[in-house]
């Protein structure tokens, strides 16, 4: 029997201009840049990770900028929301701090009973802001967002499909339950206690389909505690004919990947080892981390990434 998924490990997306996005979610989102390093499948383009302050699972956005790349489209088979927690009675605080910095945004609305407003990146990719509940977590320090208003973790994503049977059923055997719905709209639930614990599904039969490239997502990570549960989930998935990847270590959490029936590429990530592996906690994001097989070509690999300004505050403990 595989172990339940708790909910979401990260969320990957495709950006263009690396700067761009390094300002967006650490100078406006506040989010920490917990690790710095390249696509490991591509050592010729970043891999941001930013998250709280410790970079836990299930408070992580990753991003591989690929300036100049073509326009994503979202359509059946993406994902089409990507949306971050903030402590109950936060939002007036990010509506004032969007409007202050002219940023557009959409809202306040409300869904399934929490209130919540959109904006875009600025790569065009939808991001919710909810207000959910807790406050507690391991904010970032020298975040420019106030604790008490940071974001604390994903909330949930969305994925729009022609249709969401197959998923939803997926969804129900990963452990998660179904357990709210409006609309074309259904909402599955992870461990309540997770961070990232929602995953809605939006059916739309005429929807065209989209293109994953910049300002899309190019995949969801779910959660699994071990080496162990990631190898049953991958036995289990392969039985179903899914067609699950090997294993492939990414240094901070070991990966699967396989497509839902819906289309959306799916990994199961593994908690540990976590961010820490390689840097202290308080140093997290402050330098280009390579994995051991890329070092020998660090210097080579430094000199081809287009340059990066690190705002001061990222690489100075308070
Ligand atoms: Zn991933």
């Amino acid at each position: 029997m595989s172990k339940p998924i708790p909910g979401i490990h990260h969320v990957t997306m495709i950006a263009g201009s690396p700067q761009t996005n390094l300002d967006f979610y650490t100078k406006l989102l506040g989010m920490r840049l917990v690790k710095l390093t390249v696509n490991f499948d591509d050592p010729g383009s970043y891999h941001f990770y930013y998250g709280d302050g410790l970079g836990r699972p299930g408070t992580l956005l990753t991003f591989f900028p690929h300036p100049g790349g073509y326009q994503g489209r979202v359509g059946a088979g993406q994902t089409s929301a990507v949306a971050l927690a903030v402590p109950a009675g936060s939002l007036d605080y990010w509506i004032d701090r969007f409007a202050a910095e002219a940023v557009d945004f959409d809202g306040p609305h409300e869904r399934f009973e929490e209130q919540y407003i959109s904006l875009k990146d600025p790569d065009g990719l939808t991001i919710e802001i909810f207000e959910s509940g807790s406050s507690e977590g391991e904010t970032w320090s020298n975040s420019p967002v106030p604790g008490e208003h940071a974001i604390r973790s994903v909330h949930s994503v969305t994925l729009l499909q022609k249709q969401v049977g197959a998923t939803g059923n997926l969804l129900s055997e990963m452990g998660f339950t179904e357990t709210s719905g409006e609309e074309n709209r259904t909402r599955f639930e992870g461990d309540p206690h997770a961070f990232g614990r929602y995953v809605d599904l939006i059916e739309e039969p005429q929807s065209a389909a989209g293109r994953v490239a910049v300002g899309s997502v190019h995949h969801v990570a779910f959660r699994t505690e071990s080496d162990l549960s990631q190898r049953e989930w991958r036995e289990k998935l392969s039985a179903e004919q899914y067609g699950v990847s090997p294993v492939m270590e990414r240094d901070y959490f070991k990966s699967i990947y396989f497509r839902e029936p819906g289309g959306v590429l799916f990994e199961i990530a593994t908690d540990g080892p976590g961010m820490s592996i390689d840097e202290s906690p308080e140093g997290l994001g402050s330098h280009l981390k390579l994995p051991e097989w890329l070092e020998p070509q660090r210097e080579k690999i430094e000199k081809a990434l287009p340059p990066l300004r690190l705002p001061s505050s990222l690489t100075e403990a308070k």
